[in-house]
């Protein structure tokens, strides 16, 4: 609290982001869904040969090069496509353009319980009313618990964390249908490690009101670039560049832009980094759950893993930070019954998995 921060700020419950330990210990980190694997090679090459003088230069506004990339690969126009800084940003411009229509402060925005814990965040700071809808058995969303109930909007994460499970493109479609008047956001982070691959970005042409957000934090190896996106109508895409344009107008500069181009333009790589991947969750998965672990099936690159009897989650969070292991402890309902752990590397995995083992072997002497 200060009496020189005004009340919004004095009020405001900001996110907080894993834990990033300080250089020079070594630590398995498995805690904030990074990539294990550097980004694509080409990323490299891009920035070997940047023009530093071109810094002179403010950015493109709209992204540049970068958009016209994401369009291509997307199959959209690029009038269809807002870059921001990170997906985070991006989300912001979206509940300030999207929320709390007219001024109707009644209506709330509907997201799963539980979901991105940064949705309640921006709710509470944008002053946007919100309504949790119940997951049902296993963390699973029911699509009809979406309907008929008031809303100013819908903002879903698809594969969702951190359950790690995802709705198929009929219920986004049915989602969508019922709630015409309202903008569905689909932020799809985690799309990529679903095993098959499917986006919403398909059903845009049907539906003016969908939104979809994507980042190149996850899959792309680039967390530290800072580049997210959306990809919707022209009609949204036109609402969130105004928002933008009343908060700062360059919110990606001209490295990221290039580089971000540069990763997804290398469609090769990115389908190799997340096979990858997608086999080293299955290892985990098995591994964990022959250990006793339960989980709900994982189309992200992590797993919502609860611990076998006897084993307190929370104990384990601290004892396996203790060896040097970093993984995400929600100390809040239900969730606190479980771990999230990110997808590493094999060997990173395996370390994990003997770390597990040791403990399940000291719960079971004491
Ligand atoms: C990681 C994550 C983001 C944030 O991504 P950035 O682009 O790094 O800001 C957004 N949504 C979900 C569900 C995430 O897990």
């Amino acid at each position: 609290m200060s009496k020189y921060w005004n009340k919004k700020i004095n009020d405001a419950e900001p996110y907080v982001a894993g834990e990033q330990p300080k250089e020079g210990r070594k630590i398995i980190k498995l805690n904030t869904n990074e990539n294990p694997y550097a980004p694509s090679p080409k990323v490299a090459e891009v920035m070997a040969s940047f023009d530093i003088a071109e810094l002179r230069l403010y950015p493109n506004t709209d992204g540049g090069k970068l958009v016209q990339t994401i369009a291509d690969r997307e199959g959209v126009s690029p009038s269809q496509v807002f870059c921001g800084n990170g997906s985070d940003e991006v989300l912001a411009l979206c509940f300030q353009t999207f929320f709390e229509k007219d001024g109707n402060t009644d209506l709330p925005v509907l997201t799963p319980d539980f979901s991105y814990s940064f949705y309640p965040v921006y709710e509470s700071f944008y002053d946007i009313k919100s309504k949790k809808i119940p997951l049902r058995e296993d963390f699973r969303l029911e699509k009809t618990d979406y309907e008929g109930v008031p809303n100013c909007g819908i903002a879903i994460a698809n594969p969702n964390a951190p359950t790690s499970r995802a709705i198929s493109l009929d219920d986004i479609s049915y989602i969508c249908e019922k709630n015409p008047d309202s903008v569905v956001i689909i932020d799809e982070a985690y799309a990529y490690f679903a095993e098959p691959y499917v986006t919403a970005v398909t059903l845009l042409p049907k539906y003016p009101n969908l939104c979809v957000v994507r980042t190149t934090s996850k899959s792309y190896s680039l967390a530290g670039l800072r580049i997210g996106y959306a990809i919707a109508s022209e009609e949204l895409i036109e609402g969130l560049k105004r928002a933008r344009d009343s908060f700062n107008s360059y919110p990606t500069d001209r490295l990221a832009q290039i580089v971000a181009a540069a990763a997804i333009s290398d469609e090769e790589y990115h389908r190799e980094c997340r096979a990858k991947i997608i086999a080293t969750r299955k290892y985990t998965e098995d591994a964990l759950k022959a250990l006793g672990f339960t989980m709900p099936e994982s189309s992200a690159n992590f797993v919502f893993a609860r611990p076998p009897k006897g084993l307190d989650a929370g104990l384990l969070y601290k004892n396996l930070r203790e060896k040097g292991i970093l993984v995400r402890y929600f100390d809040k309902d239900v969730l606190r019954d479980y771990l999230r752990i990110t997808i590493g590397t094999d060997e990173e995995m395996e370390a994990l998995v003997a770390a597990c083992t040791e403990e399940i072997k000291n719960v079971q002497n004491s």
